[in-house]
C-alpha cells in the first residue's frame, strides 16, 4: 500500500494497469515537470520505465508534453513512433485497449459527443464502465471545473468502451480495480463513490450526478453533487434545483412531485450500479 500524495497526471488506474500487466503501456499529457515527481517515485519502486516527450500529435497543432510508462522500454519507443505516425491501431493496442473498442473509437473520433451513444444504451450498467470523468480522447476546453475532474483521475477504465457490455473492457476494469484496492485502497473507495449512482447526461461536457435512486422511468433525487457536476445551462440547473425527480419519456421531464418544471428534448439518465 502506498501512502504518499498520489495525485499523478497519468491517473492511478493507468499506473496500476501497467504495474499489474493489464496494459503494456500507459501515457498521458502533463503540464509541468514538477507534476511528475510522485509518478517517478511510484515507477521507480515498481521497476517501471518512464519517458517524457514533447511532440505534435494527430490533429493537435501545438506540441504536446506526453509522459509514457511501461515495464518494457522498447514498447515505450514503439508507442512514441506509432503516435508520431498517427497509427491509432498500433497505439491503441500498445495501450492495451480491446480491438473492438479501438475500432469504435476511430469511428466516432472527432464527433462532438463521444459518449452519447454509449449512455443511451439502457440496462444494468456497472460503475466500472463509468468513463464520464475520463477525458482521454475528448476535446477539453480550458476550464477549471473540467480540469479538476481530469486531475482527479476518477475512472477505472482507461479508455472509452465500445459498448456498456464490452466484456473485455469490464474484465480490464475489474483487474484495475483489484490493483487499486491493493495499492491505493483509500483512493479506490473514493473513486467508486464518485462513479456509482444516478447521472443525468446531456453531452460529454454537460452532466450532473445526484444523491438519489432509480425509479421505473427515471430518477428521484435529493441533491446535485455540484463538485462532480458540470451543467452550464442555467435554466436546466435552476429546474434541477427546484425539482426532485426526472422522468425520461421521449425527452427529459424535470419535475417536482408530479408537476412539470422543464421539458428537454435531449438528455438521458444513467444509473451506475
Ligand atoms: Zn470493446
Amino acid at each position: 500500500m502506498y501512502k504518499e500524495n498520489n495525485n499523478i497526471p497519468i491517473g492511478l488506474s493507468n499506473f496500476v494497469g501497467v504495474k499489474y500487466d493489464v496494459k503494456p503501456v500507459s501515457r498521458s499529457g502533463y503540464d509541468r515537470k514538477d507534476e511528475l515527481g510522485p509518478l517517478k517515485k511510484l515507477c521507480e519502486r515498481a521497476s517501471i520505465n518512464l519517458k517524457t516527450v514533447k511532440t505534435p500529435i494527430y490533429d493537435v497543432d501545438e506540441e504536446t508534453k506526453l509522459v509514457y510508462i511501461s515495464k518494457d522500454q522498447d514498447k515505450i519507443e514503439e508507442a512514441i513512433k506509432a503516435e508520431h505516425k498517427g497509427d491509432r491501431n498500433r497505439i491503441g493496442s500498445l495501450l492495451g485497449y480491446p480491438s473492438c473498442c479501438i475500432d469504435k473509437f476511430q469511428e466516432k473520433l472527432g464527433k462532438k459527443d463521444l459518449l452519447k451513444e454509449l449512455w443511451k444504451q439502457k440496462g444494468e450498467t456497472s460503475y466500472l464502465m463509468n468513463t464520464l470523468y475520463n477525458f482521454s480522447g475528448r476535446k477539453i476546453p480550458e476550464k477549471d471545473s473540467i480540469k479538476k475532474h481530469f486531475a482527479s483521475s476518477t475512472f477505472y477504465l482507461p479508455h472509452q468502451p465500445c459498448s456498456l457490455d464490452c466484456k473485455k473492457s469490464l474484465k480490464m476494469a475489474k483487474e484495475i480495480r483489484n490493483g487499486l484496492k491493493k495499492d491505493f485502497p483509500e483512493q479506490e473507495g473514493s473513486i467508486r463513490k464518485k462513479l456509482q449512482g444516478t447521472f443525468l447526461y446531456f453531452d460529454d461536457l454537460n452532466f450532473a450526478t445526484f444523491t438519489g435512486r432509480k425509479t421505473e422511468s427515471g430518477i428521484a433525487y435529493d441533491e446535485v453533487l455540484t463538485e462532480l457536476s458540470n451543467i452550464e445551462d442555467e435554466k436546466i440547473m435552476r429546474a434541477i434545483d427546484e425539482g426532485d425527480n426526472i422522468i425520461e419519456d421521449e425527452g427529459l421531464h424535470i419535475r417536482r412531485g408530479n408537476d412539470s418544471i422543464l421539458n428537454q428534448e435531449d438528455g438521458t439518465t444513467i444509473f451506475f450500479e
